[in-house]
């Protein structure tokens, strides 16, 4: 078989996954090894070497029962670097970067680059780690209750090296925490999914584990025992960062401006221009008027 015939049959038969059949052959092509994107284009008549055939073919078919491009291949991009994932862990969303920039810009306006940050329910440890690598003196603290995440967030600190710069703990939501608390930033990208909509099989999501999406009836049950914490989580001048969806993110403002009276408490947008992200920065202690003296 030739590398155009490879990738045209692949392509027709990953066109109904995505509807991005073509890309995704490409895509798994240079995954399986021995071709390049210019034999590719250049040398379509040239043919495949059967060791590439037969790897290629075992993940094509991977992807034709509807499992993630980034569960075929192992791996997925975030914030510019690779993260290992598989059916362990949640793949890493790209709006999901939009909380590493709101961490990032608060952090340096605060002058807390060298402060202590938080992952609550880490996963793959994307967060968690990219705050490690883009702020090295960053005390960072990431947590799971699923010891399967925490072994893949694991690695993917020692593959970016930040594996010391991050402590893993198991635990629910806020409770391994507390004894390390205040944090300047607390990010938490929470299962935040109404439980009706959690898509059933061959949905590509319905490949990612269960406990990582499935929020309760509203979506919003984890946020509801989580969210009474952040006073005690978070330091005076940081931040909150959690994540949820379009449709509970005006509830999850309720539950936070009642939790943190106090605070300035945003709506963020994704670059889908919905409503995806509620921020609150906690006051500074000394806002208290000073007595004149
Ligand atoms: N932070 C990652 C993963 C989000 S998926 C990312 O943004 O890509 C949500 C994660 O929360 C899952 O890994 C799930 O195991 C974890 N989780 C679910 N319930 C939890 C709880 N009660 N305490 C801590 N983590 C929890």
């Amino acid at each position: 078989m030739t590398i155009g015939e490879a990738l045209r049959d692949a392509s027709v038969r990953l066109e109904p996954i995505g509807g991005t059949g073509r890309l995704d052959a490409a895509f798994l092509l240079a995954h399986a090894g021995g071709v390049t994107r210019q034999e590719m284009l250049a040398h379509a008549g040239r043919s495949l070497a059967p060791d590439v055939a037969d790897r290629f073919e075992a993940l094509v078919a991977q992807r034709e029962r509807g499992m993630p491009l980034a569960y075929v291949t192992g791996e997925a991009g975030f914030y510019g670097r690779m993260f290992a994932v598989d059916p362990r862990v949640l793949v890493p969303r790209p709006e999901t970067e939009i909380a590493i920039e709101w961490a990032l810009r608060h952090l340096r306006a605060i002058g807390r680059e060298r402060g202590r940050a938080a992952d609550v329910g880490t996963g793959s440890g994307a967060i968690a780690v990219t705050l490690a690598c883009e702020l090295p003196d960053l005390d960072v603290f990431a947590t799971d209750v699923s010891t399967d995440a925490l072994a893949v967030a694991r690695s993917n600190a020692a593959r970016n090296n930040v594996f010391q710069h991050i402590t893993v703990f198991h635990g629910d939501l806020a409770t391994p925490l507390l004894p390390y608390a205040p944090f300047d930033c607390v990010i938490a990208n929470l299962p935040y999914v109404p439980t009706a909509e959690c898509a059933p099989a061959p949905d590509p999501v319905s490949f990612e584990p269960r406990e990582a999406r499935d929020g309760g009836p509203d979506g919003l049950d984890l946020y509801r025992r989580f969210v009474p914490a952040l006073s005690t989580l978070v330091a005076p001048r940081g931040i909150a960062i959690l994540e949820a969806a379009p449709g509970n993110v005006e509830a999850l403002e309720v539950l936070v401006l009642a939790a943190l009276p106090t605070a300035g408490v945003d709506v963020i947008r994704d670059y889908a221009d919905l409503p995806r992200f509620v921020v609150a920065v906690i006051p500074p202690s000394d806002t208290k008027p000073q007595p004149t003296p």
